[in-house]
């Protein structure tokens, strides 16, 4: 999944969208309501963000995954968005997990910058138990001493929550590192390390961008690391599937355009070509989802 950290500007919004659809992502991802920390900083476009976002999938084919941050905002970001994303901060809110764990759209969950991996795992209970089975968690750095990177990116966590957990696992190497020439090694070792998939800045141009421009891939970047993890993909035993190389994406592309503002994820399980239900289970018993034929597969950024 890939997209600027903000939707600033249709155009802006456009341009990446199209960028990252052409290089074969999976989700187009972009915030409306932004957490940002100093009151003062762009707070994104709100309501209008997720327009453009419903817009933008009309127009790419791509499900949109956008963060929501409040209870009150659920139903209309569901409206809007294929997958709800409940940022890092957010991690530990628990009427907002309650309230996306009561929505049919899947959500992805950020691990908090100071958060144990098992509380990223409570934390995803807490949504499952609302009936919920659908959710994806995300490694996205948790806070270090070091300030060459923005966090420390714990790629261990990768195979720790595996163990421990049959949901999806996708990392986030953008806000992990908060270097845009750091994100490609570490999407490459995410994949390597078995992540289920990756998320992505890209901004059509990030020296413009309101957010997190220092971290954003420019779209010649990441179409050349997606070239780069496809041939990566079968030297680790994986198959990374694009989009347009799936049937099923291909369908979630048809439905789209005939008229789905939120995207065509289907709900009650996560599917559309990039994390799916399988039969291979090697995840445990017991669990909500059993997301096993990722075992060796990853989907597209
Ligand atoms: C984001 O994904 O844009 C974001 C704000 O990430 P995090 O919650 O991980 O800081
Ligand atoms: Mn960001």
């Amino acid at each position: 999944m890939a997209g600027p950290c903000a939707v600033e500007s249709e155009e802006l919004l456009f341009a990446a969208a199209d960028a990252v659809a052409g290089a074969g992502a999976a989700l187009l991802r972009g915030g409306a309501f932004k957490p940002r920390t100093s009151p003062t900083s762009f707070q994104g476009l709100g309501s209008e963000g997720l327009s453009l976002l419903a817009q933008a999938s009309q127009r790419t084919g791509l499900p949109v995954v956008t963060e929501v941050m409040d209870t009150r905002d659920v139903a209309l970001v569901a409206e809007h968005a294929a997958m709800l994303q409940v940022g890092s901060r957010n991690m530990q809110n628990f009427p907002l997990l309650r309230e996306v764990g009561r929505q049919k759209r899947p959500v992805l969950l950020k691990r908090g910058a100071a958060a144990t991996i098992e509380e990223l795992l409570l934390a995803a209970e807490y949504i499952l138990q609302e009936g919920n089975p659908n959710v994806i968690l995300c490694e996205r750095g948790v806070r270090g001493f070091d300030p060459s990177t923005r966090y420390v990116l714990d790629l261990a966590a990768i195979p720790v929550l595996r163990e421990r957990s049959p949901l999806p696992i996708i990392v986030d190497p953008s806000h992990g590192t908060g270097h845009a020439r750091y994100v490609p090694s570490m999407a490459r070792a995410a994949m390597v390390a078995g992540a289920d998939g990756l998320l992505i800045e890209v901004h059509a141009n990030p020296a413009l961008a309101k957010c997190d421009g220092h971290q954003a891939l420019t779209p010649e970047i990441f179409a050349k690391l997606m070239v780069n993890l496809h041939e990566l993909a079968p030297l680790c035993g994986r198959v990374m599937r694009s989009v347009a190389a799936t049937d099923s994406a291909r369908g979630t592309r048809s439905s789209r355009t005939s008229g789905d503002a939120a995207g065509s994820l289907p709900t009650g399980r996560i599917s559309a070509g990039r994390i799916s239900a399988g039969s291979k289970d090697r995840r445990g018993a017991g669990q909500t989802l059993r997301p096993s034929s990722l075992d060796d597969e990853v989907i597209a950024p």
